[in-house]
């Protein structure tokens, strides 16, 4: 027995070339949940919005028994985390990430930016699924195995080589542009940043940065005081020639 396989040429990235084609015969050898079908010619679950049987909607736990056309869509940008779905009944509440050792400049890029990144270069696949989990935050990867993890809901599969190209595909796949806040945590600790008196720390800064500066922030972990010097300058820079801007609050 099999069934027809079709998946949105989205999901090109990840085939190959001999799946790529239309309705592709996959033989019912044994049984086999939506998820493990799928997975198994090289998407990973997180990758897919959408899943119909026979035109009717099933989400990843479906096991096909009889014959019939199963049709894979990707998930549409922008994708709105907060929103229900069948394949993702349970929504995050707000957008926060946790990136895998291989985007660990695009998470800090996303700090800077002012997103809520978790980053460690000795993470293991398995811490990231579980934190993943435990604090409902969005996988950030560009290593498709690890997208195969059940615990895994949220994720992106990072195309993009550079980090910039990436900064900007991440925000535009999670619709963000309106959701940034430059400079508002600390890049080492990713915790919000408090503003500080100038004259408490007033002892910490140079001579120069004592004259011409009057606004400073703190990061309540680490400690170290931040204001908006040359760096600021150039990162907003940066930012602003790849579109990305504050929105005026
Ligand atoms: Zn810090």
């Amino acid at each position: 027995m099999t069934i027809s396989i079709t998946f949105d040429p989205a999901f090109d990235f990840f085939l190959a070339k001999s799946h790529k084609e239309k309705d592709l015969a996959y033989p019912l050898t044994r049984s086999a949940s939506v998820k493990d079908i799928i997975e198994s010619l090289g998407v990973p679950h997180t990758e897919v919005g959408r899943i119909c049987f026979n035109d009717q909607d099933i989400d990843f736990s479906f096991i096909p028994d009889t014959p019939g056309k199963l049709d894979i869509h990707a998930v549409d940008a922008p994708f709105d985390v907060r929103s229900p779905s069948m394949l993702r009944p349970e929504p995050l509440d707000r957008v926060r990430f946790i990136v895998d050792v291989n985007v660990l400049k695009l998470g800090r890029l996303l700090i800077l930016l002012g997103f809520d990144v978790a980053y460690s270069s000795s993470f293991s696949d398995e811490q990231i699924a579980d934190l993943s989990e435990s604090e409902s935050r969005i996988v950030l990867t560009r290593d498709t195995t690890l997208l195969k993890r059940r615990k895994i809901v949220f994720a992106r599969r990072i195309r993009a080589n550079l980090p910039y190209d990436q900064v900007v595909e991440v925000v535009d796949f999670f619709g963000l542009r309106d959701q940034t806040a430059f400079f508002s945590r600390c890049p080492r600790c990713n915790r919000p940043l408090k503003k500080v008196a100038k004259t408490d720390i007033l002892h910490r800064l140079e001579p120069k940065t004592r004259k011409y500066f009057f606004d400073f922030f703190q990061c309540p972990t680490c400690g170290k005081v931040f204001w908006k010097g040359s760096h600021y300058d150039a990162m907003k820079k940066t930012f602003t020639s790849l579109g990305l801007k504050n929105p005026d609050k």
